[in-house]
């Protein structure tokens, strides 16, 4: 296994590996750019098959996240955590414990936060050991759930993206398909339907679609029919890879928006729908709503700043995801570039520019 010149590598600063015989706890952390701040991300609880799996994701998600924060607009840089066993039987609170003791040794670089395989619950218990855990803050309008600031920053990138592509101001009679009626796409659909939007649903979970029936006068679609759907946005809410060679042929849509992660099954698919003249807002730029949600917590936390502080920084920084945007669309037309593409170019300015390593020692004050 090599860390340098391994193929996700990309100038990572630091790569920190823990072993905690006690606990049975091996975990990665990578921090791959603090240049805008401290690193946040998610912590992954996974069963990997090889210590190179694990490092293969590790560098993988926390690159990621240097883009995401970077394009939110947030003093934050890129990181992620795995722990490698399984969630079910491996997890106990001395392994947690044994978390928050590597997490705090790195004296804020790195900041935490739950992901696959780890709950609001563990990272409270990681948080016994150490100050550097986010989204478990019971005074947010959620209790810590970012789902609703996700679902917002959702809607406010499909109002975008219909404004640039369809002219239309509001969003009155504009045909929206979601895929995926769980946390982020339910609570999208409730904004649309607000807005004046004809909805087309689907879920693999009968409920959901029921109750978008019942609640929100939703059109109910039958599984991978959502693709065919004659309508103005597909909004992939579901899992990674609705874009893919079985998918494109037929989407008639005009505009892909929507929360899911890893929206492209690959490149290719991201230069198809540009060819295609189909508008892709990038899936980590539109679902960023979550990531500012747990920045702004944190923020709460920290001197002068209150619950209404809280609620108007976000409102605020959610809304800015549509600047961003914006300034993609229009780039990539200009340029002739796809969207995605322009989205790695503005990211990479904003975190490339910004002038130093970030000191650890100023978030222990
Ligand atoms: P969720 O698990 O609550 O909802 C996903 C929904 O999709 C479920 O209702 C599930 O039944 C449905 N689904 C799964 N496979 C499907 C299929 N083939 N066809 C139709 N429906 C299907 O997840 P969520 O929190 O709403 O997140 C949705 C997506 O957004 C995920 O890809 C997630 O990674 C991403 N995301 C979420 C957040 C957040 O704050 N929750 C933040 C960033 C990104």
């Amino acid at each position: 296994m090599s860390v340098f010149s391994h193929s996700e590598f990309d100038e990572h600063q630091q790569v920190a590996f823990f072993n905690h015989r006690a606990s049975g706890l091996k975990a990665i952390i990578a921090v791959h750019n603090t240049n805008l701040g401290p690193a946040l991300g998610g912590c992954r609880m996974w069963p990997y098959a090889s210590d190179d799996e694990a490092l293969t994701d590790v560098l993988r998600l926390s690159r990621g996240m240097t883009y995401k924060s970077a394009l939110a607009n947030l003093q934050l840089g890129g990181g992620k955590a795995v722990i490698i066993g399984d969630p079910v039987r491996d997890k106990t609170d001395a392994l947690l414990h044994a978390m928050g003791d590597f997490i705090q040794g790195l004296g804020g670089r790195y900041i935490t936060a739950e992901d696959s395989g780890t709950s609001v619950a563990d990272m409270l218990k990681i948080g016994e050991k150490t100050h550097f855990v986010s989204g478990v803050d019971k005074v947010s309008a959620h209790g810590g759930d970012p789902s609703p600031s996700t679902a917002h920053g959702v809607f406010v990138s499909l109002r975008e993206a219909v404004y640039h592509k369809l002219g239309r101001t509001d969003l009155k009679g504009v045909k929206v398909a979601i895929q995926g009626l769980g946390n982020v796409g339910y609570r999208l659909a409730e904004q649309l339907r607000d807005a004046g939007a004809e909805l087309f649903v689907t879920d693999i979970i009968q409920a959901n679609v029921d109750r978008a029936v019942r609640e929100l006068n939703a059109t109910a679609v039958k599984g991978d029919n959502i693709f065919s759907l004659d309508v103005d946005v597909f909004a992939p809410c579901a899992l990674g890879a609705a874009i893919n060679d079985q998918t494109i042929a037929q989407l008639k849509a005009s505009i892909v928006a929507g929360a899911a992660n890893n929206q492209l099954a690959t490149v290719e698919h991201g230069y198809q729908l540009h060819q295609r003249g189909i508008l892709y807002a990038p899936d980590y730029v539109v679902n960023a709503g979550g990531i500012v949600d747990v920045y702004c917590q944190r923020k709460m936390l920290q001197k002068n700043y209150d619950v209404e502080n809280y609620a108007a920084d976000l409102d605020a920084k959610v809304e800015g995801i549509g600047a961003t945007l914006r300034e993609i669309f229009v780039r990539s037309d200009s340029e002739n570039i796809p969207t995605f593409v322009i989205a790695d170019q503005v990211a990479e300015e904003r975190f490339t520019s910004a002038k130093s390593i970030y000191q650890p020692e100023s978030v222990l004050a």
